[in-house]
């Protein structure tokens, strides 16, 4: 099959780890990998931010990557980007009408490339899948005032919801969401994401630890919604331990970064900064060392449409806590393969780690069964046959074309 990836921000060559780049770019990067390992011809449409990106590179066998020229040719952050959605959608459909390739069906990631996709999608008869990856709806709970969202994302979301011909939700959290913002619970399949299990797996390097102390440690960018914050007054109830976190700016840059200020400022208020370490951003390919040089993992943002850095742990036999939230409902089995505690609520987390490390036989329940439920569900082989078999029920209807203003 002939399969269209829609993009617009996260791009799978970009580096992860930078405020706007983290999960969407490892799902689609890996999404794409395993179809095109299946056999299928994927090609993923991202915006082009660079003016020396060329073109079109190929990111491996069966996976060409697209570089849309829409807004300027350098990098815009992506809550910017709605005005140039109309010139992306132009350039898809001009690729499509006159080029060599024409998509069997086009899968758009997050709602911007879900407006790209319908207009280019109905222009020319092609069946529409949407993943959203994240919800204007939660964001703005979470984020208030702070939410820097164009105004009409949510109502875009929901129309797009009603429109697209079928909803991939990442998990059940999700699939409530999108009941509650009216859309039928018919247009939704749930695929979730995957972890790469040759990458993510328990044997192989680790990276080195501090004499006599034990390691949490926790992954992600180092915005406040993902709760390291949390982490940090937490671990005033966890003596001994240290509390390694990787993310966020260059490592060569985090003494110089705002956000990892605030956290290194508030561990000296708390009286934990000689047990609190910022790695800094770790290319994707050292990640699997990090999280096998910890006891364990703790994942506590405020709200988490699907969370990858869970996956990714329990893959490599490392128990994880994680804040009963989102897609961490799903991953995490609470009692079983980690613990599910509430967000924000410090109190209960340090309590929470401090149990755990001091349990060896709890963490070796833990770490076999997270291991064990990595595999048997979540491959991204997994992943890519289930979306197959939505393509192909979505690229069995028969729609006409139509042209879009
Ligand atoms: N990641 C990475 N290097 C870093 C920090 C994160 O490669 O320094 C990866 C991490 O392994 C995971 C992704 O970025 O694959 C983060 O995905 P997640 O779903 O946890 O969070 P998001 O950033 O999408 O909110």
């Amino acid at each position: 099959m002939r399969i269209a990836m829609i993009s617009e921000h996260a791009s799978p060559l970009a580096v992860l780890g930078g405020e706007d780049a983290g999960g969407q770019n490892t799902h689609v990067a890996e999404l794409s990998t395993a179809l095109a390992g299946a056999g299928h011809d994927v090609r993923v449409y991202t915006r082009r931010d660079s003016l020396g990106l060329p073109p079109t590179v190929r990111a491996g066998a069966g996976v060409t990557v697209v570089h849309v020229p829409a807004g300027p040719p350098e990098p815009v952050p992506k809550d910017s980007l709605l005005p140039y959605m109309p010139e992306f959608s132009r350039v898809l459909v001009g690729q499509w009408q006159t080029g060599d390739w024409v998509p069997e069906v086009v899968h758009a990631h997050f709602w911007m490339s879900g407006l790209a996709g319908i207009t280019a999608g109905r222009q020319l008869g092609l069946p529409v899948v949407l993943t959203y990856h994240a919800l204007g709806t939660v964001k703005r709970r979470h984020q208030g005032s702070q939410d820097t969202s164009p105004a009409p994302r949510v109502g875009y979301e929901r129309a797009l919801g009603r429109t697209v011909d079928r909803i991939v939700a990442q998990s059940q959290d999700e699939v409530r969401e999108l009941v509650r913002m009216g859309i039928s619970r018919e247009q939704m399949t749930v695929v979730p994401s995957g972890v790469n299990l040759a990458t993510f797996a328990p044997l192989g390097p680790a990276a080195p630890r501090t004499e006599g102390r034990a390691r949490i440690l926790s992954v992600g960018r180092l915005v406040e919604r993902k709760g390291f914050q949390d982490l940090i007054r937490a671990m005033r109830l966890v003596p001994d331990a240290e509390c390694v976190i990787v993310g966020g700016p260059p490592a060569g840059l985090v003494d110089d970064d705002p956000q990892a200020r605030r956290l290194l400022d508030l561990a000296g208020e708390c009286g934990v900064d000689d047990r609190v370490r910022l790695v800094g951003a770790v290319p994707r390919e050292e990640m699997p060392q990090w999280y096998r040089s910890a006891d364990v993992v703790v994942a506590t943002p405020w709200y988490e449409p699907f969370g990858l850095t869970p996956l990714e742990a329990m893959a490599c036999g490392v128990p994880v806590i994680g804040s009963a939230v989102g897609g961490i409902t799903d991953t995490v089995v609470d009692g079983v393969t980690g613990d599910l505690v509430p967000p924000r609520d410090p109190q209960t987390l340090g309590r929470t780690v401090r149990r755990l490390l001091d349990d060896r036989i709890r963490r070796f329940g833990y770490a076999t069964a997270a291991l064990e439920r990595a595999r048997q569900h979540y491959s991204w082989q997994r992943t890519a046959e289930q979306l197959t078999a939505v393509y192909a029920a979505v690229g069995a209807v028969r729609r006409p074309t139509r042209a879009v203003a």
